[in-house]
């Protein structure tokens, strides 16, 4: 059965990585998606027919961009003119930049918390009176095991990982006799461009290869010694969507192999 049939969600940065998984499962499950994110327009046009053609639901894309609040509001109104209504709000969008405080570019800091953190105030803000004229909304942010715990020379991204698991509870508390839901999901290490990117770096600065340290990586802070998968993330935001998730609000919920345990 499909339990998101008649359902339509916006999730940002679902050009690749996490948020492609999370809009795959959800258009599995029926919900419509508004796709958003940066990429080779070829293969977002192609992702849009993929998932529109495979599961039966509308698809559309927005290339709003997170730093702009005003781009944010345009795209949560060009997904209510098309689908009639923003059920379903998955702020994932998110951007990394690895460097000590002291030396941490001020535009990289802006840059991280405006994408992270601010862009979510902004859709929540512009969604939400949709969700309570309906009386059903699911608001998904999500964080990281770094909105819980911190590891040295990630700041900017520390610091708004932290401010959107406050944000999730804040909202949460706002909506909760009101059938909408505000939660975050907190992955550990999934092995998307974002973390590529930070691999390939640690690479170029040890010498060593590629594979060795994306084994380092996970080593050093995943009981489990592996990578979560987009899929396994999208999986646990349909959870989070069903009526079965109906009073599970305000919460951060880890699917990172172990990590918040240690
Ligand atoms: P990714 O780089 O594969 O995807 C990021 C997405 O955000 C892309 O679609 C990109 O186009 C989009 N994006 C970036 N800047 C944008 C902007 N200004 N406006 C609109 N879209 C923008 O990375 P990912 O790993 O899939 O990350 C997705 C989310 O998951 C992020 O919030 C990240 O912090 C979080 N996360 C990732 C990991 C991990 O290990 N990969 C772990 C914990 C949390």
């Amino acid at each position: 059965m499909s339990i998101l049939k008649g359902k339509a969600a916006v999730v940002t940065g679902s050009t690749s990585g996490i948020g492609k998984g999370i809009a795959e499962q959800l258009a599995a499950e029926g919900a419509d998606i508004m796709l958003n994110g940066f990429g080779d327009q070829k293969e977002i046009r192609q992702l849009e027919e993929d998932l529109a053609r495979q599961y039966g639901v509308r698809v559309a894309y927005s290339d709003a961009d997170m730093t702009k609040p005003d781009e944010i509001v345009a795209m949560i109104k060009k997904a209510e003119s098309i689908f009639g209504a923003v059920d379903i709000v998955v702020n994932n969008a998110g951007i990394q930049h690895v460097c000590p405080i002291d030396e941490f570019p001020a535009d990289r800091w802006d840059a991280v918390i405006a994408i992270n953190l601010t862009s979510a105030f902004h859709t929540i803000k512009a969604a939400l009176p949709m969700m309570k004229q309906k009386g059903w909304g699911r608001i998904i942010n999500v964080a990281s095991a770094h909105g819980l715990s911190a590891s040295a020379n990630k700041s900017a991204y520390v610091a708004a990982k932290h401010g959107i698991v406050g944000l999730t509870k804040a909202v949460a508390l706002e909506v909760a006799t009101q059938g909408i839901t505000s939660n975050a999901i907190c992955p550990g290490w999934v092995l998307t461009d974002l973390v590529r990117g930070q691999i390939e770096a640690r690479a170029k600065s040890s010498g060593r290869s590629f594979e060795e340290e994306k084994k380092l990586l996970v080593a050093e802070k995943t009981p489990t010694q592996d990578f979560s998968t987009p899929e396994q993330i999208g999986k646990l935001a349909v959870f989070l969507c069903s009526d079965a998730a109906s009073q599970m609000t305000g919460a951060p919920f880890s699917v990172d192999g172990g990590w918040m345990a240690q």
